[in-house]
């Protein structure tokens, strides 16, 4: 099971080099589903001059513009997911997230604003299950 979090987590870090070389953080993310990669995101907020474009949240749009449902799917980034892509996370379902590397303050483990682990959000109670590797 690690091996295959190391995996996906490892094609993260691609997309990441690829969005650092467009000149972008260094973010990527991929969404798996029943074993297969059913999306994929870099950051791109300063090429496309949207602060929403974050790669988690292009990799939620990929996979839902292919007709994807993400109930139960598993989310990587290489980045602690935002604030802002945990909306995203929990407003699709996705069952598990799985990440490498704290983003500090804005990071939603982060135990003053949990936003990602919290079972307190009413109709999206069930927080995904979450894996730092
Ligand atoms: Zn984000």
């Amino acid at each position: 099971m690690n091996n295959e979090h190391q995996f996906y987590l490892d094609r993260c870090l691609e997309l990441a080099e690829a969005a650092k070389a467009a000149g972008e953080s260094a973010v990527g993310s991929v969404i798996v589903k029943d074993g297969q990669i059913i999306g994929e995101g870099i950051e791109q907020s300063r090429q496309l001059k949207d602060v929403t474009r974050h790669a988690e949240v292009m990799a939620v749009l990929d996979a839902t513009f292919k007709g994807y449902q993400l109930a139960g799917a598993t989310l990587y980034s290489n980045v602690e997911p935002c604030l802002l892509c945990t909306y995203v996370i929990r407003h699709h379902r996705i069952g598990r997230v799985v990440f490498s590397k704290p983003c500090g303050e804005l990071g939603s483990t982060n135990p003053r604003f949990n936003l990602l682990t919290t079972n307190e959000l009413g109709p999206r109670s069930n927080a995904p299950e979450v894996i730092i590797l």
